[in-house]
């Protein structure tokens, strides 16, 4: 029972911010890193991205610039 609610629900498009879209890869995803500018990368641009927009334990929003905690 449970199984067919999630996947049904998964699918669907709710109304409220519980899906994110990557700006990088175009995912629509139920969780990204994103910035109060709009900006949101998921998990796995967000790796490939680190060693450029990452300096430990923040990471700087490549749209405004703005430093975000992980
Ligand atoms: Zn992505
Ligand atoms: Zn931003």
């Amino acid at each position: 029972m449970k199984d067919s609610d999630e996947k049904k629900s998964y699918s669907r498009r709710r109304r409220g911010r519980k899906e994110f879209q990557c700006h990088c890869c175009r995912k629509v995803l139920p969780f990204c890193w994103n910035c109060p500018c709009g900006f949101q990368i998921c998990d796995d641009c967000f790796k490939e991205n680190l060693w450029g927009i990452s300096n430990g334990p923040t990471w700087i929003c490549p749209d405004c610039g703005r430093v975000r905690m992980m």
